[in-house]
């Protein structure tokens, strides 16, 4: 049986037990990357093998690993960090064994996205998830215009590289609509940056960051309630 196992996205105790007993009792863990999830092992006392699966490798281990679920292994999959799937390998493996009809669960656990859209404090009842904003800098103005036109919440993955640039477009493009920077979640730096767009911007313009970032922008249908409850 496959289990989809959730890992830390920054604090090492944001394990569940039921994630530790299947990694216990695990015959294989697939990993993106075995030496940083072998560390993750070594701090909760486990030591298990591991077979990589990544991005380059991951029609061929899909296969490889099919044979083994065929075979009665009980296999979990685990990312680097967070939620196997959700920017990160395992989408792949989940459909073959949807598809052959071969038995899986999904731990919930861990994921940026949605730590940082409850902490962002905007409106949670309804979002949209696009993943890595696109390196491009046409292609990211795009997505964010798509952004700003969408009535529900967007929860985006970004690089500390670009996120001043990604900033500059909705301040210009949005003064009026609220947007957070939520970085380095669970971890020793964690913060929140939420503010109109030009705040925002501000901030970061004169504060670089590093680490890990998610960018989270309201609405309409929310910017609309804001507004008028304003007046
Ligand atoms: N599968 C992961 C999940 O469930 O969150 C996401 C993997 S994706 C390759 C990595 C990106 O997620 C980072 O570049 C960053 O945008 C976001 N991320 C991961 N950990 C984070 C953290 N602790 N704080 C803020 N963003 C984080």
């Amino acid at each position: 049986m496959l289990t989809v196992v959730p890992t830390p996205i920054g604090n090492l105790a944001d394990i569940s037990l039921r994630a530790l007993e299947v990694l216990r009792e695990a015959d294989v863990i697939a990993a993106e990357d075995t030496r940083h999830s072998g560390l993750l092992l070594h701090h909760h006392g486990l030591s298990k093998p591991f077979v990589s699966l990544h991005e380059h490798n991951e029609a061929m281990r899909t296969a490889e690993l099919l044979e083994r679920l065929r075979a009665g292994a009980r296999v979990a999959l685990i990312t680097d960090a967070g939620t196997p799937g959700i920017s990160d390998p395992g989408g792949r493996l989940v459909r073959a064994c949807a598809e052959a009809g071969l038995p899986y669960t999904v731990l919930p656990g861990p994921c940026a996205a949605i730590t940082a859209l409850v902490g962002s404090g905007l409106d949670a009842s309804a979002f949209y998830f696009g993943g890595f904003l696109p390196v491009k800098s046409g292609q990211r103005a795009n997505v964010l215009a798509a952004a700003l036109a969408r009535e529900e919440t967007s929860v985006f993955y970004e690089s500390p590289h670009r996120l001043d640039k990604s900033l500059a477009v909705l301040a210009e493009t949005a003064p009026t609509r609220l947007v957070c920077v939520a970085r380095e979640l669970t971890k020793k730096f964690e913060e929140y940056r939420r503010g109109f767009a030009p705040e925002v911007a501000a901030h970061f313009a004169s504060h670089p960051v590093r680490g890990e970032i998610c960018l989270i922008v309201e609405g309409a249908e929310a910017a609309r309630r804001r507004e008028k409850a304003a007046r």
